[in-house]
């Protein structure tokens, strides 16, 4: 096993796990108050929610594919999963073992991603190609990644036939029924097929895999296909660590107000991975960020009174989600109303939160560096 030598003092040594949405920003943040060394499996930061759009236009990914070198410039990347946690250490598959004093654990969503921006990058051109060449194509998931999808391929290339599947009885069930069935509306209205109830059997896939049979013996022929279930959260590998307690039930990390993991002092966990009851959603994920960022550097610069006083705690606020349907359009559900079309799009639905999210983490809004 190699051990990476942190160069500066003792007390001051961050280890981010995941370079996700919020450990992206949490490194980012950290970087000049401490000794960070950012762990995550690829070699880049993805705004995740944007892969939609590279599907239909590859160009996009160019300002989504972010290697995390280019925001987090001071820090150190170790590019490997992390497989152990003990009191005082993390390890890598590839045999790292990077001693910490503070721990920050953004693991989100498990996805089995390539490991270089360029590799992620033709992966989107191959994608397209798929697209651009297939007179029908079938989605299966209607969660928000299936919806998008179907949304972005209906609005570039209304001439081909898309059919969503979807197993559960409505589309987006993350939020309320109103915006499941306005978009559901809106994909029948730019003739999306969308089938509910019913799940694909792929192994009945015939004619050259082009024809699949349907949980009630539907038949559908399409040319391509793509899968937009849900991927399970990353939180299996805590299992046998020393942190295994800290997982709820459901694989959550448990956390106090402050963000650390229970009856941890130097433990904080962000994001997606954590059991706070809120809609799991990046902007809240990067507000997680904020706060664990604030804790650590309180704790860093004071004596235990001091560091108490400091201290800030998260209180989920309100929530809202939105859901692009294409380039113009969404369907945003608020606290109090949920509405479809130009207007909410205007909020997401052009540039996606990109410029925004590039500008949280010091990079050019709109050009890509390096
Ligand atoms: C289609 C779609 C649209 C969305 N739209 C929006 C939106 O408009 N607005 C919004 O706010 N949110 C949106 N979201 C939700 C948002 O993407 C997530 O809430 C957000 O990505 C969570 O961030 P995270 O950092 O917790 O996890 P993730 O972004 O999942 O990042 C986890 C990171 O951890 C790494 N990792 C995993 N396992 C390990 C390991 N063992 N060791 C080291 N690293 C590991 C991964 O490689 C990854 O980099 C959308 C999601 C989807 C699917």
């Amino acid at each position: 096993m190699a051990g990476i030598e942190s160069e500066s003092k003792q007390g001051r040594r961050v280890v981010v796990i995941g370079g996700g949405i919020a450990g992206s920003l949490a490194a980012k943040l950290l970087q000049f108050d401490a000794d960070v060394t950012l762990i995550d499996p690829k070699e880049y930061f993805e705004i995740t929610w944007a892969s939609l759009r590279s599907m239909v236009e590859p160009s996009f990914a160019e300002r989504t594919v972010i290697n995390h070198k280019n925001y987090f410039k001071k820090g150190r990347v170790v590019t490997s999963p992390v497989v152990d946690i003990t009191e005082t250490d993390v390890m890598t598959a590839d045999g790292d073992v990077i001693g910490y004093d503070y721990l920050v654990i953004a693991t989100g969503h498990n996805d089995l991603l390539p490991k270089t921006r360029q590799e992620k990058l033709s992966q989107y051109q191959t994608e397209y190609e798929k697209i651009r060449s297939s007179k029908s194509v079938l989605i299966v998931g209607g969660g928000p990644s299936g919806v998008e999808l179907a949304a972005e391929i209906a609005v570039d290339f209304p001439e081909k036939k898309v059919t969503l599947v979807h197993k559960g009885p409505r589309l987006l069930e993350f939020i309320g029924e109103k915006a499941a069935d306005k978009a559901f509306e809106w994909l029948k209205s730019k003739k999306v097929e969308v089938i509910l109830n019913q799940s694909v059997d792929f192994n009945s896939a015939s004619d050259g895999n082009k024809t699949y049979k349907t949980s009630r013996g539907e038949t559908i022929h399409a040319d391509c296909h793509f899968l937009c279930v849900g991927k399970p959260l990353s939180s299996q590998w805590l299992n046998g660590t020393a942190l295994e307690d800290s997982l709820d039930g459901k694989g959550r990390v448990m956390v106090d107000e402050h963000l650390r993991i229970k009856g941890r002092e130097n433990v904080f966990a962000i994001g997606d991975i954590t059991n706070i009851p809120e809609m799991k959603q990046g902007y809240i994920a990067e507000m997680h960020a904020n706060v664990a960022v604030k804790n650590i550097k309180a704790m860093m610069s004071g004596g235990e009174k001091k560091k108490k006083k400091k201290m800030s705690t998260y209180k989920p606020g309100s929530e809202m989600a939105i859901v692009s349907l294409g380039r113009k359009e969404s369907v945003a559900q608020f606290p109090f109303v949920t509405v479809i079309g130009c207007l909410p799009g205007l909020i997401k639905s052009k540039d996606l939160f990109v410029g925004k999210t590039r500008k949280t983490r010091g990079l050019n809004p709109k050009r890509v560096q390096g």
